[in-house]
């Protein structure tokens, strides 16, 4: 019997090629010595000059001054030394909202309903790499085709293929023919709603617990309109109250954290009082939403990115929405911006995130900038896109700093971007789980 397993593990082994079955105890550990020019290893926190990063299996062992030797390292004698001795060194940038499987274009109607599980895993994988190469070593998947995410997810943490750690939610909890069903389809079409469709408290706590039972680490859930919906239901409040107080009770109880979508006030301030983590896009907030956000203690994402881009799209390119999204996409786009700058003033917690799906993948970036052009400074938005992102995951003890124990998610810049903030759209070093993806 267990001859049969062993000769039946070397063929997989043999046929597999690169993939190897020794266990993690059996191979030799693998060293890494990063020498970096300027360290930026806490965003709250001063930079600091010649400092060494020595990482084994894909984690930061410690962090000292000056260039250090792998031959004054005890065990990492022969780790290769990296030279990052002209550049900006910081913790890989996390973006808290993605849809790493999607792409908006013309043909976005036609593929939600031609494209497989199958076909949006691999469009996942392309995608994903773009976003890694672009920094951000860790995305909140918040919805999309959920079989695909895992996959990816899964494929992606045990090594198969190269890409940023995926935090996934399921398919994203909606009410029956509201932003996060499939709406405007012939009733054949889409004739059983997806399982992240609920009606009442108890329906939407089964919707919730079956994205938990299949695989997700967190969940999402509209509880406005939306700016893409392909329907005339504007961006008010959509879940009752007491929905929205059952998807957030049932997703805590089971450990998982939950992010709402709400544009209109009355459905930032209803998922507020739910208990949400986050509140993504909060466009039409006010001062009231304000006083929620600090008593609860949820986070803003902003996607800032994904109002430029599609205001961009309704001005410039007639027809490419239908009538009613094109007066969303205009009327919500320039708002978001605004309502950023007022939650940073009144002392909100901000996590970067872009909506990136909306806006091309490995663009992610460019939300920097116009986090920066709303008014924030550039040591607050790398907080966001590190420190407060990471606390947002639940990860704040594996990502978003570099220190010793943490996961080595490490990039590099040319310039610096505390000064200019720009020199982060093309990381000149990007490492994930001690695994470099750019040098
Ligand atoms: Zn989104």
């Amino acid at each position: 019997m267990f001859k049969k397993l062993f000769l039946m593990a070397v063929a997989i082994g043999v046929s597999l090629g690169t993939i190897s079955l020794v266990s993690a105890a059996e191979q030799a550990d693998r060293w890494m010595v990063i020498h970096a020019g300027t360290l930026l290893a806490d965003a709250r926190k001063a930079v600091k000059a010649q400092q060494t990063i020595i990482i084994k299996n894909g984690k930061i062992v410690e962090i000292r001054d000056g260039y250090i030797s792998p031959s004054d390292v005890a065990g990492a004698e022969d780790a290769r030394i990296i030279n990052l001795t002209d550049q900006f060194v910081m913790a890989g940038m996390i973006d808290s909202h993605t849809h790493v499987t999607n792409k908006l274009d013309a043909h976005t109607r036609k593929a939600a309903v031609t494209t497989t599980e199958s076909e949006y895993a691999l469009l996942g994988a392309v995608y994903a790499r773009r976003i890694l190469n672009a920094g951000f070593t860790t995305i909140r998947n918040v919805g999309g085709p959920r079989e695909a995410v895992f996959a990816l997810r899964n494929s992606i943490r045990k090594g198969i293929i190269q890409g940023p750690r995926i935090i996934a939610g399921g398919k994203t909890i909606s009410p029956l023919g509201g932003h996060g069903d499939d709406n405007g389809f012939r009733p054949d079409v889409f004739a059983t709603p997806h399982s992240g469709i609920c009606n009442g408290a108890d329906d939407c706590r089964r919707a919730v617990r079956n994205q938990i039972k299949y695989g997700a680490d967190m969940i999402k859930y509209v509880a406005t309109g939306g700016v893409l919906s392909k329907i005339a239901t504007g961006t008010g409040q959509q879940f009752t109250d007491a929905e929205q107080k059952a998807i957030v009770q049932s997703a805590h109880a089971m450990g998982r954290k939950v992010a709402a979508h709400a544009h209109g006030k009355g459905g930032i301030d209803a998922a507020l009082r739910a208990g949400v983590d986050s509140i993504e896009h909060g466009s039409y907030m006010d001062k009231g939403s304000i006083k929620l956000f600090k008593k609860t203690g949820a986070y803003l994402v902003p996607t800032l990115l994904a109002g430029e881009t599609v205001a961009y799209i309704a001005v410039n390119k007639p027809g490419a929405f239908i009538p009613e999204v094109a007066a969303k996409a205009k009327r919500v786009g320039p708002v978001m911006a605004n309502a950023l700058y007022m939650a940073y003033k009144g002392g909100v917690k901000i996590a970067f995130g872009t909506d990136s799906g909306v806006s091309d993948h490995g663009i992610n970036g460019r939300e920097l900038l116009l986090m920066v052009k709303a008014g924030m400074s550039e040591k607050d938005v790398l907080i966001s896109a590190t420190v407060s992102a990471a606390d947002l995951m639940g990860m704040p003890d594996s990502i978003g700093t570099l220190a010793a124990g943490k996961s080595a998610d490490i990039i590099a810049s040319s310039g610096n971007p505390l000064n200019d903030i720009a020199t982060l759209l093309d990381p000149s070093f990007v490492m994930v789980r001690g695994v470099i993806a750019v040098e």
